[in-house]
């Protein structure tokens, strides 16, 4: 295919003329003195932790909407073009280059970094990172994966990325949306982030490289989830849109740790993308989520966080800057992480939903075209705003648990997930982390502990042989009883005291939850078509 000849292609020369241009040039700085130099330019403070706490500024989170695919010979046919996959010419990408490479010319200091993307050696590209800022490189270090001493003697940096958080774009001159922008070239084989230092962009900018060449190029499948594995080796997945649990739920002190959101998963097993972990740290706790907590120390990066009032102790349940509050950290913070962060093929899989609604069970194990049926869905639902009076909640579908970051059409990601679940005969569950007893308002989330407990029973083979009964409409197989779990919230209608409230709003889901499969119903098989809840 036209990618590999574009990959030998070496246009790092002209790039680096520019940079090396630069009176400061920081290459492969350790993480003490990254934290020297973030300190120095008074972009962090310390946390009593040890952690660096940062702002990132106007943005808090990812800006889906200026995130561009050059459209290009490699792209133009194999890009799934929509909201997400939003295509710039490649006259516009020169522009937004020669924009950042003026912007260079300007900078006193810059910091460049070499790591790799992918955990297994075949499959993983080289990155060599470019910031403008010194905590977008401290990020780059805790995230990607960190080559060894002779990997970085033979280095071959394949894609580039330009982090340059404060470089305003000329939207009319460039032909961006507004002037912060993520662009990726496939040509170039190049990122270039301006406008948004949330570091964010940058993690989820190379997974969206991977996530199409993978497939292409190697026949593995992509995904966006956490993996873990047991004392037998064996792995589970945890698929999941923002928020749903995959890094709360992959942190498990029974378990090690392979990886919290991005994997690979190749004929003879997964890998990891990354090489850390980025945590939501909203209400974080010690008691709770006890390995996050504790891998908050010196190299850590916390972002968007506040002190109690006249101390260095972080209170985690503020949200003055924002609710996405983060820390990135690297993957051997957590005590029992695998590395190199390899698996078996999964032998359970959970698809992580926080449903609002309240009428999702808390677990439901799947059938292969029930498990492609969500896959090609996913479903979550959020607590819409924070007005108050406004307390439903709104629906999100995310093809393959991860939309946004998908360059091929779900298809292609849904027909490798079948043929992996077959080879491979992996269990799929359905766990609801969002509410139980009534919608957002009314009922409650479920507790962590109740989560922790239906994973732990699933993965523990307790439920292969239990007894189950089914919700009606969605035709999905709920165990009756689970060890640590109450019995009775294992079916989301006896947590409602008003049960005609409940057949209302399942009915409801039911229907969204259709509407939005019209949009595939042409490239799917009729039994993935049937997998979903039925007319009513
Ligand atoms: P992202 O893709 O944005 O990284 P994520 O899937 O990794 O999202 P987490 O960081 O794990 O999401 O966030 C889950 C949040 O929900 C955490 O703050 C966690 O404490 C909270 N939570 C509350 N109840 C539960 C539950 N029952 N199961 C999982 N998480 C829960
Ligand atoms: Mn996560």
């Amino acid at each position: 295919m036209k990618i590999s000849t574009v990959l030998s292609r070496d246009n790092h020369f002209e790039l680096n003329k520019h940079v090396h241009a630069i009176k400061h040039v920081y290459e492969q700085l350790s993480p003490t003195q990254l934290r020297k130099d973030i300190l120095r330019l008074k972009e962090g403070i310390e946390a009593d932790s040890g952690a660096l706490v940062i702002e990132t500024g106007k943005f808090t989170g990812r800006s889906p909407k200026d995130k561009f695919i050059v459209e290009d010979e490699i792209t133009r046919d194999t890009v799934n073009w929509n909201d997400f996959n939003i295509p710039i010419s490649s006259e516009c990408f020169d522009k937004i280059y020669s924009s950042a490479v003026n912007y260079l010319e300007t900078l006193d200091e810059i910091w460049v970094r070499n790591s790799f993307g992918g955990a297994r050696e075949e499959y993983r590209i080289g990155i060599r990172s470019y910031c403008s800022r010194p905590f977008g490189d401290l990020f780059a270090y805790n995230m990607l994966i960190r080559p060894t001493e002779t990997e970085l003697e033979n280095f071959k940096p394949q894609w580039k990325v330009l982090w340059l958080p404060e470089l305003k774009l000329s939207a009319e001159f460039c032909g961006t949306r507004q002037e912060n922008a993520s662009v990726i070239s496939f040509e170039k084989q190049m990122i270039i982030i301006t406008g948004s230092a949330y570091t964010g962009e940058i993690k989820k900018g190379i997974f969206t490289i991977l996530n199409y060449l993978l497939p292409q190029q190697h026949d593995v499948l992509s995904m966006h989830c956490a993996a873990n594995k047991g004392k037998n080796n064996d792995t589970a997945l945890f698929f999941g849109l923002s928020g749903t649990g995959k890094t709360t739920l992959s942190a498990d002190p029974e378990r090690s740790l392979i990886g919290d959101d991005e994997h690979g998963w190749a004929d003879d097993g997964i890998f990891n993308f990354e090489g850390g972990c980025y945590a939501k740290t909203i209400d974080l706790s010690a008691q709770k989520e006890p390995q996050i907590f504790a891998a908050i120390k010196e190299g850590a990066l916390l972002e968007n966080v506040k002190f109690f009032p006249g101390t260095n102790k972080v209170d985690y349940s503020n949200k003055d800057i924002t609710e996405n509050t983060r820390v990135s950290y690297p993957l051997h913070y957590i005590p029992n992480a695998v590395i190199p962060s390899v698996g078996n093929s999964p032998e359970n899989i959970f698809f992580l939903t926080c449903d609002a609604f309240g009428v999702l069970p808390p677990i439901a194990k799947l059938t292969i075209d029930q498990a492609l049926y969500q896959f090609i869905s996913g479903y979550t639902a959020k607590v819409a705003g924070t007005e108050t009076g406004i307390t439903e909640p709104k629906s999100t579908f995310s093809a393959c648990f991860g939309a946004p970051f998908i360059p091929l059409h779900p298809g292609k990601y849904a027909e490798m997930l079948r043929e992996k679940l077959k080879k491979h005969n992996t269990k799929v569950w359905l766990v609801n982390t969002g509410w139980t007893g009534g919608s957002y308002g009314t009922g409650n989330r479920i507790k962590l502990d109740y989560t922790r407990s239906l994973i732990k029973a699933a993965l523990q083979g307790e439920l292969d042989n239990a007894e189950y009964t089914k919700l009606p409409i969605f035709n999905l197989n709920m165990p009756v009883k689970c060890p640590g779990v109450p019995e009775e919230i294992l079916n989301p209608e006896n947590t409602w005291e008003d049960k005609t409230a409940y057949k209302v709003k399942l009915e409801y889901l039911a229907g969204l939850f259709r509407k939005n499969f019209n949009k595939y119903e042409e490239g799917v098989e009729n039994s993935v078509r049937n997998a979903g809840p039925e007319e009513v």
